[in-house]
């Protein structure tokens, strides 16, 4: 039998290829939170800790309230210590800066999160850098991104770890697969390679000036899509039998004239998820895939901040 992705299946069929399996963000996000709330109450019970995350929001974009909300919820259902600070959108960069500073200082909170994006008068990269490294759970300044480049412990941004977990958690070891990843950004595409690389892949990074994208995507064991770019990646670009990540979050109108005239709008991936999934062995929905490791995975962050700063890891 042919060995794929490490793993003995049977030969490929047209009918094996019409059954890629659904990498299901919901389940693995679950299991991930509810092992952090086991970590949090043993950290309680045996250390007298209780992990903190603070979250800075600047401004009323209504996408990032929602996040934000979402974020301070989960981190009280975890037990942590959650607190979220709400600025005006005229707030200066100073007033943003001295907020984090003082985070810095405060002994109760391990992970410190600024909502992006912020106001476009406000340096988002001075912000950033004005975090402590140690309490940077979102894995941005550029100390966490040198950590995680050569290979030391880091804070890894929080979606491209959420990948990397889902990848390991239906495929196994990774190590000697081939992956590649489409987009370089440094919030998801340059991080997410990073970590397969750790994790022993082979890794090609493609972007917008790649050359033949397609054939080169074919060759990906993993095949992960952070693009911003609805349905980019077409089944025929899908080597079949491969892990497809979607990253992408498009909101896009609906097809049926009806809906899209009441300005209705849905979210897909960059991704064309109904091609890919005849040809991929595991692909990540959207929505129900990535997006939901995120927030688990932020939870995740902070406790490993907080044991890392109680000398505990
Ligand atoms: P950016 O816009 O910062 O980066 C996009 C990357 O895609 C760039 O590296 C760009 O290349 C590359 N790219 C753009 N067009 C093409 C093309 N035609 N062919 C190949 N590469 C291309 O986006 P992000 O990385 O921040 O986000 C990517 C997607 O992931 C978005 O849809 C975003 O909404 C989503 N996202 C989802 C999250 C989640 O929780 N699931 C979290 C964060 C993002 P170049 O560098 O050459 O310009």
């Amino acid at each position: 039998m042919p060995k794929r992705l490490g793993r003995t299946f049977a030969p490929l069929t047209e009918s094996r290829l019409a059954e890629a399996r659904i990498i299901d963000g919901r389940t693995h996000a679950r299991a991930l939170i509810a092992r952090v709330a086991a970590e949090v109450a043993r950290l309680k019970a045996k250390e007298g800790l209780r992990p903190g995350l603070a979250v800075v929001l600047v401004g009323d974009d209504p996408a990032s309230q929602i996040y934000v909300r979402a974020k301070g919820e989960q981190s009280l259902a975890a037990g942590m210590h959650s607190v979220t600070h709400r600025l005006a959108a005229e707030a200066s960069q100073g007033e943003v800066v001295a907020l984090v500073k003082t985070l810095n200082a405060d002994p109760t909170i391990h992970g410190i999160l600024v909502q992006l994006p912020l106001p476009p008068a406000i340096d988002a990269a001075a912000v950033l850098e004005a975090l402590d490294p140690d309490k940077d759970v979102d894995g941005l300044t550029v100390v966490n991104a040198g950590r995680l480049a050569v290979g030391r412990a880091a804070l890894t941004p929080c979606t491209p770890l959420g990948c990397l977990i889902l990848l390991r958690e239906t495929l196994g070891s990774l190590a000697g697969l081939h992956a590649v990843v489409v987009g370089r950004s440094p919030l998801v595409g340059r991080p997410a390679a990073q970590l397969l690389l750790a994790a022993d892949c082979t890794v090609t990074m493609a972007h917008s000036k790649t050359r033949n994208l397609p054939a080169l995507c074919r060759q990906g064991d993993i095949l992960l899509a952070a693009v911003g770019r609805p349905g980019m990646v077409r089944g025929d670009w899908i080597k079949p039998g491969a892990a497809v990540i979607d990253v992408g979050i498009n909101r896009v109108p609906f097809r049926d004239p009806h809906l899209a005239a009441q300005g209705r709008t849905k979210v897909v991936g960059d991704v064309a998820f109904k091609e890919a999934s005849k040809v991929a062995g595991w692909i990540t929905p959207v929505p129900g895939g990535v997006g939901l490791m995120t927030v688990a995975c932020l939870l995740d962050n902070t406790v490993t901040a907080a044991k890392r700063l109680h000398g505990l890891a």
